[in-house]
């Protein structure tokens, strides 16, 4: 979708809430006070109300934009400018193109949008010839009293590992990724990548990685695992589509995130994840985010 087009489609406040409306009232409303499925609309203050006990429930209930004041349609605006382009907007950037004077409540509406952008991605299961390695993203984090742990002797600095796995045909005469997941990783126990690999991977796929002894926990959740060892100069040969993407991340990142804090790592992994997911149909990209939104309680309160 062209920009013209977006804004021929969503021209104002009214168009969002309605098509907010539409996608919340097909996928089945449900009463928060009382769990009833008999809900009824009031045009006369844009919110439904409860048929058996009289709730009401805002069009924003229970979704990323609910303790947000800005305008629906500024979250429209927002979440296309972030899905129209395979690059990553600052939110100083995107701060200037929504003409707000502040920058906070423009961080908070993409930080929020980030986190439809990974509740995308957890239906995004790995299946077939994979590839899977670890990518180290240099990071700020708090210090804390005795947290030694990754540290590199650059004060607050650390390497933050990202376990990073992505599909690939291989046998073609150029192999060609599929999808991608990147997870930022607690720690290197066998544990984490067993959790991990249930969760990323579907059990048909056939994981080549290096020779990483902790990889080793990921066998008995999938169909074959090839482990290969590399020289350290020859791992990106062994492993193209994993370290084509460690590096197209990092080189996003330092471009657009200055100070990239450990604590938000994820949220940029699952927006570049989404991103390069969506890549061969971006037009369609804000609406498959819209439907997110609609869908996906993503308030605990909600
Ligand atoms: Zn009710």
């Amino acid at each position: 979708m062209t920009t013209p087009e977006f804004f021929k489609r969503f021209p104002d406040e009214a168009s969002c809430i309605h098509h907010m409306r539409t996608l919340r009232e097909e996928n089945g409303l449900t009463c928060r006070a009382c769990d009833s499925k008999r809900m009824s609309w009031l045009s006369t203050c844009n919110r439904w109300e409860c048929m058996d006990c009289r709730a009401k429930t805002t069009i924003r209930s229970g979704t990323i934009m609910m303790h947000s004041k800005l305008p629906i349609h500024t979250w429209y605006t927002c979440m296309f400018l972030m899905t129209s382009t395979p690059k990553a907007v600052s939110a100083k950037d995107m701060q200037q193109r929504l003409g707000f004077k502040r920058y906070e409540p423009v961080w908070y509406m993409m930080q929020k949008i980030r986190q439809a952008m990974g509740k995308a991605n957890e239906s995004v299961v790995l299946s077939g010839e994979i590839e899977l390695d670890n990518g180290y993203f240099t990071s700020h984090k708090e210090a804390k009293e005795g947290d030694h742990l990754f540290n590199c002797g650059r004060g607050n600095m650390r390497k933050a590992p990202v376990l990073v796995t992505v599909e690939t045909r291989k046998g073609a005469k150029r192999s060609a990724a599929g999808r991608l997941r990147m997870t930022h990783l607690p720690n290197h126990e066998g544990a984490t990548y067993s959790k991990l690999a249930q969760r990323l991977l579907n059990r048909n796929a056939v994981v080549h990685s290096d020779a990483d002894p902790a990889f080793k926990s990921i066998e008995p959740h999938v169909q074959a695992h090839l482990p290969e060892k590399s020289a350290p100069k020859k791992a990106s040969q062994a492993l193209p589509w994993v370290h084509i993407a460690i590096s197209n991340a990092k080189r996003m990142f330092l471009g657009i995130y200055h100070h990239l804090s450990a604590v938000w790592l994820q949220s940029y992994l699952d927006e570049f994840c989404f991103k390069f997911n969506g890549r061969r149909s971006r037009e369609t990209s804000v609406f498959q985010l819209l439907n997110i939104v609609a869908t996906c309680r993503l308030h605990p309160s909600g």
